[in-house]
């Protein structure tokens, strides 16, 4: 059975970006479940697979566009440190939930200064070529009600 729209998928892979480092793996862990033509997983990788079966191994290199996007300079703002009341001790590096209008949003403090606190609201992954080597696992039909939960259920996907 090949991968289509609406097939529940589940696979292992290993995500490296162009300087050749592990950012992120499945091995060891349960597999990643995803529904097609969901976007439940970046468009490039989810086009790389369309058409695969169980089994099947393949190397994607996908451009930030086809990612998570481009590095947005507007996504980078300095706030008032007031926004920061009750938090101890901020240091680059740390991450926070902010609200954006579009819902929340997580955001990494670049810097701190006496004047302010410069935030960075893009992805981790933003602006990044990015390489899945990826295993493909098990394929199947999703069932209805997967298809409109826009979602896998079970072993690697949502439990509810
Ligand atoms: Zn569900």
């Amino acid at each position: 059975m090949q991968i289509a729209e609406n097939s529940a998928v589940t696979i292992h892979y290993t995500l490296t970006n162009s300087e050749g480092e592990v950012l992120d793996s499945s091995q060891g862990q349960e597999p990643l479940a995803y529904l097609g033509g969901a976007s439940n997983i970046i468009p490039g990788l989810e086009n790389a697979l369309l058409g695969k079966q169980v089994g099947d191994k393949l190397e994607v290199t996908v451009e930030p566009e086809q990612a998570y996007g481009p590095l947005r300079d507007e996504l980078v703002q300095k706030v008032d440190h007031e926004n920061f009341q009750g938090v101890e001790d901020i240091q680059p590096g740390m991450q926070f939930m902010a609200q954006a209008p579009w819902g929340e949003q997580p955001v990494t403090v670049m810097s701190v200064e006496e004047d302010g606190i410069t935030l960075d609201g893009n992805h981790p992954l933003a602006g990044q070529t990015l390489t899945f080597a990826v295993e493909v696992m098990e394929v199947r039909i999703a069932t209805e009600e997967e298809t409109s939960h826009g979602h896998v259920h079970g072993e690697g996907g949502h439990q509810h």
